[in-house]
């Protein structure tokens, strides 16, 4: 049965229909038992759709082959291998990636000031929006459209390479640079990820003491790809506290966990604490929902940050809060330093 069973596989081909999946080595295991048959194949950055269609193909050419099951069931387990195709990057000495569950909860915000707050602290620093859902990080900087078109791309030793704007001391490179305000953006995965990878292996950022990636919110086939290719140091969780924000931010961390993409997450941040009505607290989504969270996951708690209406108003006018206010200076001081310390911790 089982030279059968070989036999339907072959006649299996890989989403490119480049070659069957038993001569692509994808069919991992055959385990015959005693009511079913498993399956197990490994693909990397398979998505539903692929899933479905190679799951539908191997029933098909089981039947088609004719093999007499004994009334054994068929079983596909597909598992999702992490191929790792990091290159280091010349000159960049730290890749940090700042993700989130959910779109809305300030990580572009706090990607803007934790990028900021390393340049005051004296590093070279660049900040590359791949959010491809809202790229906010032109808005945040207050990049105008022509600033934008007029410095995109230089020409240097003969190559062409993207030029990144700097504005309050950060080299910047958005996703937004190349749509119009204002219009929809369809991203598909493949797409956007050819882009970013343009974007950190073709761009001229120069020495580099820390490059931060704000990942578009979520999990998908976009930040599969972005942690198999990008030699990144570790990741930084912002939520805030409420339960359904958390409830994503797990899944986010089970995908950041997966054992070959070995990246360690830094820390989390809670963002949106609470508010200062008379110097009072109010915890308008919960009352330590991140920290809790934190210590239940094993992951560092990186600090808080309160909600605040000159937060929203200084990202609004594109100057970075923690230039104009002194509270907030602190807080984004103390937790850029949290982060510095959990990255030598991690390394060493
Ligand atoms: P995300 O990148 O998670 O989608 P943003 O950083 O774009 O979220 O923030 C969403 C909105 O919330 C923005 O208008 C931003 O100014 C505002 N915001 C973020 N953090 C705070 C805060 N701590 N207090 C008040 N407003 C905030």
């Amino acid at each position: 049965m089982k030279q059968k069973i070989t036999k339907a596989l072959e006649n299996v081909f890989t989403i490119d229909n480049k070659k069957n999946i038993i001569e692509a080595g994808i069919v991992k295991n055959i385990d015959f038992l005693k009511d079913e048959i498993i399956i197990h194949i490994h693909l990397s950055n398979p998505t539903l759709h692929i899933k479905k269609k190679l799951e539908k193909d191997i029933h098909q050419s089981i039947k088609y082959q004719n093999v007499s099951l004994d009334a054994k069931r068929i079983r596909i387990r597909i598992e999702t291998i992490v191929l790792n195709t990091k290159k280091k990057i010349d000159g960049i000495k730290n890749i940090i990636a700042v993700a989130s569950g959910k779109g809305g909860v300030g990580k572009s915000t706090i990607a803007t000031n934790i990028a900021v707050s390393l340049v005051k602290m004296g590093f070279h620093v660049g900040l590359l929006d791949a959010d491809i859902y809202g790229p906010s990080i032109p808005l945040m900087f207050n990049l105008l459209e022509e600033d934008m078109i007029s410095s995109c791309i230089i020409k240097k030793n003969g190559n062409y390479l993207m030029n990144p704007i700097i504005r309050y001391g950060v080299k910047i490179l958005s996703l937004g640079f190349f749509s119009k305000s204002g219009q929809a953006i369809v991203w598909r995965g493949p797409m956007a990820t050819k882009f970013l990878r343009k974007f950190i292996h073709e761009t001229d950022w120069g020495g580099l003491d820390f490059l931060i990636v704000d990942l578009p919110p979520g999990t998908g086939d976009i930040h599969l790809s972005l942690l198999q290719e990008i030699p990144l140091k570790g990741i930084i969780i912002v939520s805030t506290p409420q339960k359904i924000a958390l409830s994503d931010v797990h899944r986010a961390v089970e995908m950041f966990r997966i054992r070959s993409i070995h990246v360690p997450i830094l820390g989390i941040i809670e963002n949106m604490s609470f508010f200062l009505i008379k110097k009072e607290k109010y915890y308008f989504f919960g009352k330590n929902g991140v920290r809790n969270f934190s210590k239940k996951m094993n992951i560092f708690f990186l600090g808080e940050i309160p909600m605040l209406q000159n937060i929203r108003e200084s990202s609004d006018l594109g100057v970075p809060i923690v230039l104009e206010n002194d509270q907030i200076r602190q807080i984004f001081g103390r937790i850029t330093k949290n982060i510095i310390d959990q990255l030598n911790y991690h390394i060493s």
